[in-house]
């Protein structure tokens, strides 16, 4: 069978990092084994999915470069889930229920008043025909529970948790549609990852005892076409936390807009998101096939994975100092060269920097005041720089400052920093070796003449 994962954002909300964690993992997983990413926009709550969302999930998949396979949109699909319901049915596995939010509230309050767990206690499996049949003629409809088989514990194996083990008749049995028909998450998505070929579910350990339900409904859909069950590989990921170990309101609406705006490349989003909460180290990729081929789920930890800005901000420099020419040509001026990019890549912690730094190249650049020794000096450096020699050699700043040495007996500091301050406008930034040949000759003088004042 292909692998097959799938990630299954609700259209309610833009993506934070939580949730392209589990895409990217997904992806990955995919990728790795050769298979499918499947994309299911899980909108069965028309109230609360907005298409604008279902837009920005598909814009902010395909700026990480997670693009999926196939797209699925549950809305579509209603009919399936009905086809899934009757036959559930039919097999006494599905139930109605009359009981109000208010009566479920009071009931849980009372259990848990007792010291008891608030599970459902299936008062509506004790209706008799009159019962319900009096409840619809008073105007009540029912909402409907999927009815779990109490027989057995519920068990798998999870591809990062382990063994897991779950006593049924600790669950309640888990509404799936509501009086007005619509259908809440469980069993659309059960009855989906059957049909979409899922063989690899892979989500926040929040979903870990939907998943024991779920292992139900999987059993229970498959016996009711008398299909032979193939169930998917489950592995539930420790939820992402801030650098302060929290759940931070800012991790939850931290998403890719974000990242743009701040300037920084996907490919740092994703290197990072990878692999923290996992035992590999996290580090400056060239390319998200790195990625692909070191991702394994058994490197995963139990522990929560932190997440930390600072980080992402230092990866994103390491990853930007490696990145070739070709990766910025969209973004460079006219003029920019592949030696500009060289030259420059080593300062820049964003790439969109290399505007700046051009700006530098080209000028004009904006002197600090100089007092009248150093004033003299650099009027000595423009005549050095204006005898023609200077430029004719493969490096002009070594025979700039090595002939300015010998003249003036300056050294270190006081030799090297006027003449970047002059040239460059700045106290620091790359290395003037490289710089120098890309200001050129004529601008240099110019620069060097003008410190003068
Ligand atoms: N729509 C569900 C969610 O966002 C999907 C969970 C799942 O992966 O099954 O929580």
């Amino acid at each position: 069978m292909t692998v097959t994962t799938r990630f299954a954002p609700s259209p309610t909300g833009r993506l934070h990092v939580g949730n392209i964690r589990t895409a990217l993992h997904n992806w990955l997983l995919a990728r790795k084994a050769g298979g499918r990413f499947v994309l299911r926009i899980d909108d069965t709550d028309a109230e609360r999915s907005r298409e604008e969302y279902v837009e920005a999930i598909r814009a902010d998949l395909a700026w990480l470069g997670l693009t999926p396979d196939i797209e699925y949109r549950q809305s579509e699909r209603f009919a399936l889930y009905d086809g899934a319901f009757e036959m559930l049915r039919a097999a006494g596995r599905v139930y109605p229920a009359y009981e109000t939010a208010q009566e479920l509230d009071l009931k849980r309050k009372i259990q848990l008043g007792r010291g008891l767990p608030p599970i459902y206690d299936r008062a509506a499996l004790d209706l008799s025909d009159a019962d319900r049949a009096a409840k619809e003629a008073a105007g009540i409809a029912p909402h409907w529970r999927f009815k779990l088989d109490h027989d057995a514990p519920i068990t798998w194996d999870d591809g990062i948790r382990g063994s897991q083990k779950f006593d049924p008749a600790q669950l309640s049995d888990p509404v799936i549609r509501r009086a007005d028909g619509s259908w809440l998450y469980m069993l659309p998505s059960a009855v989906d990852d059957i049909a979409m070929g899922v063989t690899n579910v892979l989500r926040g350990e929040d979903h870990v005892s939907n998943t024991a339900v779920q292992i139900q409904m999987f059993t229970a859909l498959y016996a009711a076409q008398g299909k032979v069950q193939h169930l998917p590989r489950f592995a539930h990921e420790a939820l992402l936390v801030g650098a302060e170990g929290k759940l931070s309101k800012r991790l939850g609406s931290l998403g890719c807009d974000a990242f743009r705006d701040q300037g920084l490349e996907s490919l740092a989003i994703t290197a990072l998101l990878a692999r923290i909460g996992t035992s590999q180290p996290v580090v400056a990729v060239s390319d998200k096939e790195e990625l692909v081929e070191g991702f394994d789920l058994s490197t995963f930890g139990r522990a929560p994975a932190r997440f930390d800005e600072a980080e992402l901000h230092r990866l994103n420099a390491q990853i930007v100092h490696q990145m070739p020419f070709d990766a910025v040509r969209g973004l460079v001026p006219d003029g920019f060269t592949e030696d500009a990019w060289l030259t420059i890549r080593p300062n820049l912690e964003k790439a969109s920097e290399l505007v700046e730094w051009w700006q530098v190249v080209t000028g004009p650049v904006a002197q600090p005041a100089f007092d009248d020794e150093t004033r003299a000096y650099l009027a000595e450096a423009a005549q050095v720089a204006a005898g023609g020699k200077i430029f004719a050699g493969d490096d002009p700043w070594h025979a700039l400052t090595h002939t300015l040495k010998e003249a003036t007996g300056r050294k270190g500091k006081a030799l090297f920093l006027p003449l970047r301050q002059a040239l460059t406008g700045m106290d620091h930034g790359p290395d003037m070796k490289q710089l120098l040949p890309l200001i050129g000759e004529e601008a240099a003088r110019r620069r060097l003449e003008r410190a003068q004042g």
